[in-house]
């Protein structure tokens, strides 16, 4: 085989295997300032993987361990802040994949924290990501998007409520890139207004994903069709989610130290996001269907 052709496969096997087989993403450690977004509510993530730190009188809740090495700069973020890592009474996740769970077992361990996953993603997160919904077989047992596993303390389902203190978090079921993946909202006072907070799981069909004749998820497609029926009923103030990058976080960080309105409150660009993720998905079945026909 010519040096040059073997160079061409061998880049292209590295950049598909980029894609299907979920390598990490640089941003994903590398570490960001820590800052309150809004009332109680605090940024503790990387740059690319977002972790949310709410605060009440009877400790605090974290949305999101990241990965296994991200916990340390988890726990910097939060002490940076004020905050006692040990505090952390309640642990959340957007959904079971590595990016957002891995680092659970470290967190718990750590602070003794309640960890609280929603039904679906239940089993997913107590076998170490074994189960990797809405990938095509081949795709499932990747080594890469494994874990520890941890032990869930309590079994969400659909519209619970998580309470700590003053701070009540709504569990919205959004299934489609897991089959658990949570949407939280919640209201938060800041400047003595009250705002409807979304913090999105994730509305993403990644690569690889089958949305047709999925046999490992079967439903996976009209399980995606309710999730934007989800959100799209969802009244938003503030939108934030599962990666800074749905929500535009590093410019809007960079416009609040400038001062003038909080631009994490953006109605309008939650509903164009939405609309937007939604038209994606729409256009990815329709490929999909048109190419098993
Ligand atoms: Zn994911």
């Amino acid at each position: 085989m010519p040096k040059l052709f073997r160079f061409m496969i061998f880049v292209f096997l590295l950049l598909f295997a980029g894609g299907a087989l979920a390598q990490e993403a640089p941003d994903w450690t590398n570490p960001f300032p820590p800052y309150r977004i809004i009332g109680n509510i605090y940024y503790v993530g990387s740059q690319g993987l977002a972790v949310y730190l709410i605060t009440t009188p009877q400790g605090n809740i974290l949305i999101n361990s990241n990965l296994e090495k991200s916990v340390p700069m988890i726990r910097e973020s939060v002490e940076k802040l004020g905050f006692r890592f040990s505090d952390t009474k309640i642990l959340l996740i957007s959904h079971a994949h590595w990016d957002h769970c891995a680092g659970s077992a470290a967190v718990k361990e750590l602070t003794g924290a309640k960890y609280m996953v929603m039904d679906a993603d239940v089993p997913a997160i107590e076998d170490g990501g074994k189960l990797n919904f809405g990938r095509d077989a081949k795709f499932s047992d990747s080594g890469a998007s494994q874990y520890q596993p941890a032990k869930v303390d309590r079994v969400l389902h659909d519209g619970d409520e998580v309470k700590l203190g003053d701070t009540v978090l709504t569990a919205h079921l959004t299934p489609g890139h897991t089959k658990g993946t949570t949407t939280w909202t919640m209201k938060v006072t800041d400047g003595g207004k009250t705002y409807n907070v979304v913090i999105v799981g994730s509305p993403n069909v990644n690569p690889g994903y089958k949305l047709v004749n999925n046999a490992l998820y079967p439903q996976i497609a009209s399980d995606y069709e309710r999730m934007f029926r989800v959100l799209k009923s969802l009244p938003c103030d503030v939108f934030l989610g599962a990666h800074g990058d749905y929500y535009g976080m590093e410019a809007k960080y960079a416009r609040m130290k400038e001062g003038g309105p909080n631009p994490f409150i953006d109605p309008e660009g939650y509903k164009s996001y939405v609309a937007e993720r939604e038209q994606t998905f729409l256009a990815e079945l329709a490929k999909q269907k048109a190419a098993a026909r």
